[in-house]
């Protein structure tokens, strides 16, 4: 029998006993999780991108299995509040992109292009996305009963304890082996890797493959391997966070709210039956205290309320090498990109499916675990560069941290042709598909992202286009919403 040893049982640990599970079982490998309650789990990250759609799907795990279980609801998008000081622009929507925006992209393209030359003219993506007009009106991205399916790319929000509680239960139904106990130390085998880990429970246990899954801790890959992590701080500066839930109102609108505040952001996600809350800022410009006095007032909850906020620091970064010696590192403890637009589960969904295309060529060759480091290093410096254009971008005057943002040297050479491009009115799509960019990001959300930011020259010129047009958009993606299920 071979064996794949999992430490820890966070998301992440989870998402990986269940993918390894139904890729490798076959094979004769035994997947055993282990993972300490006296640690615990982080229990934040309830937002998604659209691929966890795909994760589900690859477990053959219907909407109706597993939203239900996890208190989860649909979400078109993220809406960005107050990223700016532009007067009556300070919103915009980042919408999921799919085949259906076909018909209204190219108004938005076109539209930014006039923007461009100095007509004055609203090219806010929020106008031009159906999605974003069923986040605005409260509607899922799911088609009334009788109506043909518009099959629409969009995410999820969930409970991050409750999907873990349900990924355990599933894979433990299909044969994952689980204990509960702390790591007390790890084995070397030269030059193999890890040879046993030991338990405090007595147990040493032993694989072929050890996944490290312990989150920000990477007691295997860090601490026994000893892999660099390479920090982001100098390019994102947020390290803390804090996290409480509020009381949910019956109708809610069906998007992430990341909205900016003093020293960083907040958002408010909805589940079935709250909202998680949180700030996720810098510990350079303000601490935990302040941080939750902002985001009680940012949120309308009296100050003297006790909403029994969770502390967290993160460490923004990755890894040199997400695949070692025979350790395999997933989640938070192969790193963190902050969670500006939901990216880490989706990381670590493409670490699991690269990693078994890479292990499924050739096992433990070097060749394989080369490819396959450079593939994701690469996801989290694309990734990365997305986010770090949001502050990069941003206009707001009101605190030191939005300025040192805004002033920031430190972009990779990758998001300066970006910017370079975009500000001298030259094609965008050209500078990102040359440089590999648009399979992190499409060209279509570096164009939601900066002209949501009016990242344009000044308007010269007036807006020479009948008011007619963009009414008619309006009213035709208005009267689209009503194909779907209201919340
Ligand atoms: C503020 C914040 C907001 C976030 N928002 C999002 C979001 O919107 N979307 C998103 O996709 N992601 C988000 N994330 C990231 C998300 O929380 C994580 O990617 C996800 O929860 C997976 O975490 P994990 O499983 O890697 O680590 P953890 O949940 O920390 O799990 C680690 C596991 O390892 C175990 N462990 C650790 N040390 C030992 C040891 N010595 N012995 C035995 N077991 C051990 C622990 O007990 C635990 O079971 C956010 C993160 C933060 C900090």
């Amino acid at each position: 029998m071979k064996k794949i040893v999992i430490l820890g049982g966070g998301t992440a640990g989870w998402m990986a006993a269940n993918i390894l599970n139904k890729a490798l079982a076959a094979e004769g490998f035994e997947i055993h999780l282990i993972e300490s309650e006296q640690i615990g789990i982080i229990g934040v990250g309830e937002g998604s991108t659209p691929q966890l759609k795909q994760f589900f799907a690859y477990l053959d795990i219907d909407e109706s299995q597993w939203m239900p279980a996890c208190n989860a609801t649909y979400k078109n998008g993220i809406s960005f509040n107050d990223w700016t000081n532009s007067e009556g622009h300070n919103h915009y929507f980042h919408p999921f992109p799919s085949p259906f925006d076909q018909q209204t992209l190219g108004a938005f393209l076109y539209y930014c292009k006039l923007r461009h030359q100095g007509m004055d003219i609203d090219c806010l993506p929020n106008q031009f996305f159906l999605t974003a007009k069923l986040a605005e009106y409260a509607y899922t991205p799911i088609t009334k009963e009788g109506i043909a399916p518009i099959k629409l790319n969009y995410a999820y929000h969930f409970d991050s304890v409750l999907l873990g509680q349900f990924l355990a239960k599933i894979a433990k139904e299909k044969g994952v082996k689980h204990t509960i106990a702390t790591l007390k130390s790890s084995e070397l085998d030269e030059p193999i890797g890890i040879k046993s880990i030991s338990l405090d429970n007595g147990d040493i246990v032993e694989a072929d493959l050890f996944v490290d899954a312990s989150g920000f801790n990477s007691e295997l890959l860090q601490k026994a391997l000893g892999v660099k992590f390479h920090s982001y701080s100098d390019n994102l500066f947020n390290d803390s966070a804090i996290a409480f839930p509020s009381e949910i109102t019956e109708k809610y609108n069906t998007q992430t709210e990341a909205s900016a505040l003093s020293a960083g952001w907040a958002w408010k996600i909805p589940l079935t039956n709250r909202y998680g809350n949180g700030y996720v800022f810098s510990s350079r410009y303000t601490d935990f205290e302040q941080a939750e006095s902002e985001l009680k007032a940012h949120l309308g909850i009296a100050s003297e309320l006790e909403v029994n906020a969770r502390r967290l620091k993160m460490k923004v970064g990755q890894v040199e090498k997400h695949w070692h010696k025979n350790v395999l590192a997933i989640g938070l403890s192969q790193g963190f990109i902050e969670p500006l637009e939901a990216t880490a589960l989706h990381l670590v969904q493409e670490s699991l499916m690269q990693f078994i295309k890479h292990f499924n060529k050739g096992k433990f060759i070097d060749e394989n675990k080369t490819a396959f480091n450079q593939t994701i290093n690469e996801r989290f410096e694309g990734i990365r560069d997305y986010i770090v254009c949001h502050y990069k971008v941003n206009t707001r005057t009101d605190s030191q941290y939005w300025q040192d943002n805004r002033d920031n040297p430190c972009i990779s050479e990758n998001l300066q042709a970006v910017l370079e491009a975009w500000d001298n009115s030259e094609d965008i799509a050209s500078v990102l598909q040359s440089r590999n960019m648009t399979q992190y990001y499409p060209v279509v959300s570096w164009y939601c992202l900066l002209a949501g930011y009016q990242r344009f020259p000044e308007a010269t010129a007036p807006n020479k286009m009948p008011a007619s047009q963009i009414e008619g958009l309006r009213k035709m993606l208005a009267a689209r919403t009503e194909l779907f299920i209201p919340v």
